[in-house]
Formats: structure tokens, C-alpha cells, sequence
């Protein structure tokens, strides 16, 4: 009974992978909406040069002119740099083309790994979440949210690869722990574009649900092509088609990681692989 009293859940994740097109922008973009939707007040922050997450919620390059760039160089505060999303309780820090030279460029700047903590700092209780979309990469941007971030949600595609990578990310997270931010840790593992018809992706999951046990989300978010036509039309997919498998999937998920912030599930795990 006393073991539900202290649970504190992380408001700020990164959704990070160094791979690229293991579903990161799709899990960010769709699980902010489903939050939204059962009234969490949510803010994304596009941390991607390529700015998908802010194309795929249908955000106008007019209104990119201030963005996640010029909130880490120090060129404006987090008020200005928010757009509003056409979707009630889900806001964004967008992502503009200034973005592409920030790795290079923060190198030079002081306190280059806090940016976005710093620019974050006094203001998260604004939101119940917030959630960081990642560059494929393990670079300065990614270590920013690292920083910036309570808890990392890993986007995992059932492939061949995907373990190799997975040691190399959790290497990343264990040292941004130590070096950086030592209350991290990985919330979650998910499971994207699964095709459960494919037995080399099935051998993946039973490998991946055994190293990770209760850190993977028992929610599988299945391979569905409406979920890759909704960004063509600048909406997440639950706008798009609230019925297709793929909304269902996000729904679920949005529940299972309120239902651990809620119950503090799973207990913090060891860094992995
Ligand atoms: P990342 O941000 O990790 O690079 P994305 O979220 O952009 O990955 O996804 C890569 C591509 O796969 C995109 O074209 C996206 O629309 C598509 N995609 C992502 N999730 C699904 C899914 N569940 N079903 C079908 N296509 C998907
Ligand atoms: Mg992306």
C-alpha cells in the first residue's frame, strides 16, 4: 500500500534511436496526440534537422521561424519558440532548417550538453508531458535530450540489426547517466512497424522481450500504411484514420505508459547489452 504513495513519474522522455526509420517521429508525434486526446497537456520539441515531427503535425514553415535551433543557441526563450498544433492540449517546439548546423555549432557554445536542459528549467510543470523526437544519431543533439530528459522511450524495429544497435544507444544512455544526468533511465522499449506474419521479426521480439523483459512495452505497434500516408497529409495518423490498427496500437500505448507513470512500472532497470 505505502509502495504507490512516492511514485514521482518522469514528465520529460527523449524518444531516441541512433538508427534512422525505426519509427521515432511516428511514436512521438502519435503518442503525444493520444495523450493529448485523454487531456494530458503535452509539448513535443522537435530536436530532428529534418524537421518530420513538425511537417507530420502540419506545422507551416512561417510559423518555424523560431524553433528547437534558436531555443539551444540561446536566441530565444522557450514562449517564443512554441507553435500550437491544430490538436487541443498539444503544442511544439518545431524544428527549421538553422537546426541542420547546431551540431557543429554547439560544440563552441558553454555548457554545450545543457542546452536544452537549461532552456527547459522552471518551465516543465507547464506540461504533464514532454516529449523530445530525436536525430538518428548519437550526437550533440541527442545528447541534449539525454540531459534535458528524466527517461528515454526506444523505438525498436524487429530486424536483424536492431540488438547490434541497442548496445551501442544503452552505452550512450549509461554514460550520459554517470557523466550528465544521473536520474536517467530507459522507460520503455517499443516495438514498431511489427509484422507478426514475419518469423525472423517474432525471433527478434522473443530476443528483445527476453534482454529487456518489463522495460518492453507490451503494447507492439504493428506495420500499417495508413500510419505512413498521415504525415503526407500533416496530421498524425489518429486524425487521419482513428479506426486503422496503427491508431489503435498508439491509443494502447498511450495508455500502458500512463498506466506506468501512474504505478511507477517497471522498476528502474540496470543499463543492458
Ligand atoms: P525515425 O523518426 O526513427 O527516422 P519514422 O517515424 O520517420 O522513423 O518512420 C520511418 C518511416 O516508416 C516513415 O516513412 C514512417 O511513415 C514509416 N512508419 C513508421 N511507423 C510505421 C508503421 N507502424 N507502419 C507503417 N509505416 C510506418
Ligand atoms: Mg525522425
Amino acid at each position: 500500500l505505502t509502495s504507490t504513495a512516492a511514485v514521482v513519474p518522469p514528465r520529460v522522455y527523449a524518444v531516441a534511436n541512433q538508427k534512422g526509420g525505426v519509427g521515432k517521429t511516428t511514436t512521438a508525434i502519435n503518442l503525444a496526440t493520444a495523450l493529448a486526446a485523454v487531456g494530458q497537456k503535452v509539448l513535443l520539441v522537435d530536436l530532428d534537422p529534418q524537421g518530420n515531427a513538425s511537417t507530420g503535425l502540419g506545422i507551416d514553415i512561417a510559423d518555424r521561424t523560431i524553433g528547437t535551433y534558436e531555443l539551444l543557441c540561446g536566441f530565444a526563450q522557450l514562449p517564443q519558440a512554441i507553435a500550437a498544433t491544430r490538436i487541443p492540449n498539444l503544442e511544439i517546439v518545431p524544428a527549421n532548417v538553422n537546426l541542420a548546423g547546431a551540431e557543429l555549432e554547439l560544440i563552441d557554445l558553454e555548457k554545450r550538453e545543457f542546452r536544452l536542459r537549461d532552456a527547459l528549467e522552471g518551465k516543465q510543470s507547464h506540461w504533464d508531458v514532454i516529449l523530445i523526437d530525436c536525430p538518428p544519431s548519437l550526437g550533440l543533439l541527442t545528447i541534449n535530450s539525454l540531459v534535458a530528459a528524466e527517461a528515454v522511450l526506444v523505438p525498436l524495429q524487429c530486424e536483424f540489426f536492431a540488438l547490434e544497435g541497442l548496445g551501442q544507444l544503452t552505452r550512450t544512455i549509461e554514460r550520459a547517466r554517470r557523466a550528465l544526468n544521473p536520474k536517467l533511465y530507459i522507460a520503455g522499449v517499443i516495438l514498431t512497424m511489427m509484422d507478426r506474419r514475419n518469423t525472423l521479426a517474432q525471433q527478434v521480439e522473443r530476443d528483445v522481450r527476453g534482454h529487456f523483459a518489463d522495460v518492453v512495452f507490451g503494447t507492439t505497434i504493428p506495420r500499417n500504411v495508413r500510419v505512413s500516408e498521415a504525415p503526407s497529409h500533416g496530421l498524425p495518423v489518429l486524425l487521419y484514420d482513428h479506426t486503422c490498427t496503427g491508431s489503435q496500437a498508439y491509443i494502447l500505448l498511450a495508455s500502458e505508459l500512463l498506466h506506468r507513470r501512474r504505478h511507477g512500472v517497471p522498476p528502474r532497470p540496470q543499463a543492458a547489452a
